[in-house]
């Protein structure tokens, strides 16, 4: 089946600090077709977990909408969301805290599909089958998580993320705990999977580094908004938005149109008080007077591309002054889609 798999509008997920609620994710937009790859970028803090978390329903959400492969997936509640949460799997940056360190890891592959209502033997050919095609062979499917190299327990995730045949995998931070030459092994994987398996990814990141090899598209996020949007391929060539371009500028040699000398200064403020105005502005290197007092809106820069900026002009067509500000309009969204 092709066409729309994931439609989030609105999403908004708060924190309780104390007496009080922390806005963690506001008001992002998220669109996914069905075999596409989005990835999710942004410095710790920028609320791209809690995204994660509010899509695999960890997290309770505080608005918005979220329809899932033809399911109001916001609204699922008790035996209807567990009977239907084998269709969107996780695979954690840490496999090892997420495998139970008593069972073998062929036990812990099989279990959720018995669980699920597979006869054992069926599911013990099944999650061993899987586990080969991931890379472990039998005798390491025998071992505890512990016995494991990290790359191998990240194998494992993956095995039992894909078992149960999932509409959309999210991978948070999947691979940044590994070193590079074990990065590009799970990465390659993934990719693998992807072409032969018709996968969805959601992909969680701060590494901009990796977006060529697992995206077609990017949300660029900063404390719980989406500042930049687009192909993967347009973002890196042409970033419109002055955090993107910081992100960039971290790469000069792989990323040369990423604003070189444009560093990202300080760090990320605290969400529970964030920057009136653009949220950017105090580590804004280009930022002008009204940047500390009027939000900007999202521009749309090219088909498919847009940025919430006031120093990005509109090449295309304007902003939808009805959309929510530093989320995609509709317009282009559906431009986009169609
Ligand atoms: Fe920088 Fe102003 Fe643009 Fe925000 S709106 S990113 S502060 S120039």
């Amino acid at each position: 089946m092709s066409g729309r798999l994931l439609e989030v509008r609105g999403l908004s997920v708060d924190y309780r600090v104390g007496r009080g609620r922390l806005r963690a994710v506001d008001e992002v937009d998220v669109d996914l077709r069905r075999g596409e790859s989005l990835a999710v970028i942004g410095e710790s803090g920028s609320g791209k977990s809690t995204i994660a978390g509010a899509l695999l329903r960890l997290l309770p959400i505080a608005n918005g909408t979220m329809t899932f492969d033809g399911l109001d997936w916001a609204s699922l509640r008790g035996a209807p969301l567990r009977r239907e949460r084998h269709r969107m799997q996780f695979v954690p940056q840490d496999a090892g805290s997420s495998l139970d360190p008593r069972w073998r890891v062929r036990e812990s592959v099989t279990e959720p599909l018995v669980v699920a209502g597979t006869a054992t033997r069926e599911a013990r050919e099944r999650a061993s089958e899987m586990l080969e095609r991931v890379g472990l062979e039998p005798p390491l499917q025998e071992r505890f998580p512990h016995q494991l190299s990290g790359g191998q327990r990240q194998r494992v995730a993956i095995a039992r993320a894909l078992l149960s045949d999932p509409r959309l995998v999210i991978c948070d931070e999947a691979v940044s705990a590994l070193d590079v030459s074990l990065q590009a092994e799970i990465v390659n994987l993934l990719v693998e999977l992807r072409a032969e398996r018709g996968l969805t990814y959601l992909f969680i990141t701060h590494d901009i580094a990796l977006l060529p090899y697992i995206a077609d598209r990017v949300i660029v996020l900063y404390l719980g908004r989406i500042v930049e949007f687009g192909a993967v391929r347009d973002v890196l060539d042409h970033p419109q938005h002055p955090y993107t371009q910081g992100l960039l500028s971290s790469l000069p040699d792989a990323f040369p149109a990423g604003g070189v000398n444009k560093p990202v200064r300080g760090e990320i403020p605290d969400p529970a008080n964030p920057p009136f105005g653009c949220r950017f502005h105090p580590r804004c290197p280009v930022a002008v007077d009204k940047c500390s007092s009027i939000d900007p809106n999202t521009v749309v820069v090219a088909s498919d591309h847009a940025a919430a900026c006031h120093l990005v002009s509109s090449t295309d067509e304007p902003t939808n002054p009805a959309a929510p500000r530093t989320s995609v309009p509709s317009s282009l969204l559906r431009k986009a889609r169609s």
